[in-house]
């Protein structure tokens, strides 16, 4: 690369924009390279973010018994992978799982159901969750992930609060029908943009580790970029036992850390949520890339176990970052001046 990574961030920063090639020169740079990637990666996460960390949590309002076959998932039509399978959660109980998650440190909660899409009813069921949801805890953000869109769903959604809606566009495009066979690329990159135009804010990312090239993980990158994709949740392959990804492992943590500043260079001000896979690919790499994405899930993942909660709070804390929305965050805030209303010119007794 004739540039350097920390050149390649003050372009960034001045307006212009990372090109594949230079995506890809942060992907293949050399490990003896990766601090200085973080470094250059992360003065644009500190741009953008300052030393703030959302923290989301995950609902599984439904899990496994899933019709689509997509290879990489462990609820698939042709899973064997031991997860727990259940069908709707009540209202009740999902309001019991998404206060904890709140209660834990999380901001935004994630409703998620495994299937093709929702029917009518499903979105009424999670309309109704949502209404009760946000009566309890009015500044709750809430995505949610039920799958391919129907027509008028995404406004349903909206009308009820639902604030973003994920459906990951998981790999490119040129590899995409080597991973799932029962909807295509074109399905769910209709379901961003129904969300997006209903109002939704749009959350989709990818999956690394599925066999795709380089290439083609610039490919899925410059996609989401495109998409406008609001928040870009980066997953890691968790090669569940049982699914057809069994035995792949294609990544290790150094790779993992570069792919997270490869999208941050490309999406310098969109958040970049470190996701499934975190723990068991980045592992003692964890804070290090907390450098450069800005985002992650607290405690379990929809099918596998997470580190303990405390231990993510305690990782964020340890490394210098807050939680977004903590009250920590909040006071190191910059307060606007308040305007004076009171002395002189009013009627109301002065400060003194
Ligand atoms: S990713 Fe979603 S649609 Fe695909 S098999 Fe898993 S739950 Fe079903």
């Amino acid at each position: 690369m004739g540039t350097t990574f920390d050149q390649l961030a003050d372009a960034v920063l001045a307006g212009t924009p990372a090109t594949a090639d230079d995506a890809l020169a942060v992907l293949r740079a050399d490990d003896a390279d990766l601090m200085s990637v973080v470094a250059a990666a992360g003065r644009l996460r500190r741009a953008h973010f300052g030393n703030t960390v959302k923290v989301n949590y995950l609902v599984n309002l439904k899990s496994g018994l899933c019709p689509e076959n997509c290879n990489y998932c462990s609820q698939a039509l042709g899973s064997n992978a031991p997860i727990l399978k259940y069908s709707w959660l009540s209202k009740d109980e999902a309001l019991r799982q998404a206060g904890a998650g709140l209660q834990g440190g999380a901001s935004r909660v994630c409703m998620v159901a495994s299937g093709r899409g929702p029917s009518n009813r499903d979105i009424d069921k999670v309309t109704e969750m949502v209404g009760a949801l946000k009566s309890e805890h009015p500044d709750v953000e809430v995505c949610a992930c039920l799958g391919l869109l129907s027509d008028g769903q995404a406004e349903r959604l909206r009308d009820a609060g639902v604030d973003a809606y994920n459906h990951n566009i998981n790999t490119a495009e040129s590899h995409h029908d080597t991973i799932v066979q029962t909807h295509t690329y074109a399905d769910r990159v209709a379901t961003v943009a129904k969300a997006k135009a209903a109002g939704l804010s749009p959350c989709s990312g990818l999956i690394a580790g599925l066999g795709e090239t380089d290439e083609q993980l610039v490919e899925a990158l410059f996609a989401l970029k495109a998409l406008e994709s609001d928040s870009i949740p980066v997953n890691f392959l968790m090669p569940f036992d049982g699914t057809p990804f069994e035995n792949t492992w294609e990544l290790s943590p150094t790779r993992c850390v570069k792919i997270l500043a490869m999208a941050r260079f490309v999406c310098p001000d969109r958040e970049v949520r470190i996701a499934g896979g975190r723990e068991m690919h980045l592992r003692s790499a964890q804070p290090l890339a907390l450098h450069v994405a800005n985002s992650i899930f607290l405690g379990d993942y929809l099918t596998s176990e997470g580190q303990e909660a405390d231990a993510d709070i305690a990782m964020i804390r340890d490394n210098g970052f807050v939680v977004l929305g903590s009250d920590e965050e909040i006071a190191q805030r910059p307060v606007d001046p308040a305007i004076r209303r009171r002395g002189a010119g009013t009627d109301v007794l002065p400060n003194a």
